[in-house]
């Protein structure tokens, strides 16, 4: 590179940070580009209903089936959609997929529900709940489908412009979901005040929950401290049939985790619909439907 030989004083950085941020250049186009050719890939957990033990919605979560790098997990490129300004994009691809998703799930008699993950960044984006109308719109899914996952740490962000756009979502009648509950700092006044109809409690607590008194008490004050805030409570990260019978004796509304199922390819999750306990019964026409 050039600037090896620059003598001039203007060699600003080391050959290795220009080859890391070159290569952070190219990333980022990549990214763009995956965006643009549908290189992304949706994933979809499951979420039951603590009450019927039956699947009641599911998650939406992004893979990049990358051309050369493999199969990359979202905590390997949100970051730099974060970073580069490709959250919108991102979000909105995610959004139209994770719609489309649920319709044909609806169109099969299975009356569930989506969630999608929104970023710190979406929330300063004044466009968004018009953006989301449309969405809804043209995927024909009614807005009470949608479940929108933002994190303790992306609600107390800049709160003013924030509940702005809380506050549009709420009143279009899609469900607010404060997600990763507990791991942030935030302040329970101001989260009390926000539009929210849903908390979930972080996979961290519950994981250890059986092991660890204090992140048991943490889960049980929780799940009260949610209904006492008229809120539904969920807890993610259930992988034992132990922790999903103490979450129901505790009354938690809602739980994720690898014990019902991994995320799944949209294939694997009808094939999965059809075949597990967690969603028998869920509609008796499933299988014609979906033959
Ligand atoms: P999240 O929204 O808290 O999603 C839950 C994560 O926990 C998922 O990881 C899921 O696979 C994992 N998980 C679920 N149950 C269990 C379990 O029982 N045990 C363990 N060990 N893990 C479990 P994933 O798919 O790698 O996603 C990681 C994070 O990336 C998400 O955390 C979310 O913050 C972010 N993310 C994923 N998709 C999107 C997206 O479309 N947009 C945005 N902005 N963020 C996304
Ligand atoms: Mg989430
Ligand atoms: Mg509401
Ligand atoms: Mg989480």
């Amino acid at each position: 590179y050039a600037a090896k030989h620059d003598n001039c004083g203007f060699l600003l950085y080391s050959e290795s940070q220009e080859q890391s941020s070159r290569a952070h250049l190219t990333f980022k186009s990549e990214l763009r580009q995956a965006i643009e050719n549908d290189e992304l890939v949706l994933y979809f957990q499951p979420k039951i209903d603590h009450t019927t033990a039956r699947i009641m919605g599911v998650e939406a979560l992004v893979r990049w089936q990358h051309p050369k790098r493999g199969f990359l997990p979202p905590d390997q490129f949100i970051l730099t959609a974060e970073q580069t300004g490709l959250m919108q994009s991102l979000t909105h691809w995610v959004l139209e997929k994770a719609l489309l998703q649920c319709a044909a799930l609806h169109k099969a008699g299975i009356f569930i529900n989506v969630a999608v993950n929104l970023s710190a960044r979406n929330l300063h984006d004044k466009q968004l709940p018009a953006n989301i109308a449309r969405l809804l719109d043209k995927t024909n899914v009614e807005p009470s489908y949608l479940v929108l996952e933002i994190t303790e740490s992306a609600m107390m962000a800049d709160q003013a412009s924030a509940l702005v756009i809380l506050n549009q979502l709420d009143k279009m009648d899609v469900t607010l979901a404060i997600d990763d509950f507990g791991t942030g700092f935030s302040s329970l006044a101001y989260l009390s005040k926000l539009p929210v109809d849903e908390i979930k409690i972080d996979k961290s607590f519950v994981m250890e929950m059986m092991s660890d008194k204090q992140a048991l008490v943490i889960v049980k004050s929780t799940i009260d401290l949610g209904h006492n805030l008229g809120l539904k409570v969920v807890a993610e990260g259930v992988e034992t049939l132990e922790a999903w019978h103490a979450l129901t004796e505790w009354g938690c509304d809602c739980a994720q985790g690898y014990l019902m199922s991994k995320p799944l390819s949209a294939a694997d999750l009808m094939r999965w619909i059809n075949e597990s306990s967690w969603a028998e019964g869920i509609s008796a026409n499933s299988m014609k439907n979906l033959a």
